[in-house]
């Protein structure tokens, strides 16, 4: 989608720092990392946010959970990590294209601001 942060990133117009990709997902660090560990996996396919998910996206949703616990296995966040999706203007979203932050390498407090 033209214009959209991310999907220019997707596209590689904008630099990132990539940790994995394929060809439906594609996972960069944070600019402003909240943890040690701080990376972002977005879908390939422009979808606004969780809530302009449809029952077509069903496969693709699931696939970017495993491929978040396949990177965060990869990267030894054998403690444990958060993955956070922030949804529309309470959920704090600041780009409108659905992305899952996933935050390691430090304990988290709950619940959060
Ligand atoms: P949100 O607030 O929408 O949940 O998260 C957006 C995230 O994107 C923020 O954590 C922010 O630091 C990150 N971000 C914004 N612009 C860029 C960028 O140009 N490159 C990278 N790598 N991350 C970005
Ligand atoms: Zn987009």
């Amino acid at each position: 989608m033209e214009g959209c942060l991310f999907c220019r990133i997707v596209s590689g117009e904008i630099p990132s720092n990539k940790v994995y990709e394929d060809d439906q997902v594609y996972a960069f660090y944070d600019v402003a990392p909240q943890a040690p560990v701080h990376f972002l996996v977005v879908p390939k396919k422009h979808i606004a946010s969780l809530s302009e998910a449809t029952e077509e996206d069903q496969a693709l949703l699931g696939h970017i959970l495993l491929v978040i616990k396949d990177i965060a296995a990869e990267l030894g966040l054998d403690d444990g990590y958060r993955v956070v999706a922030n949804t529309g203007s309470d959920g704090g979203q600041t780009v409108m294209h659905l992305h899952f932050h996933v935050l390691g390498k430090r304990s988290l407090i709950w619940p959060p601001g």
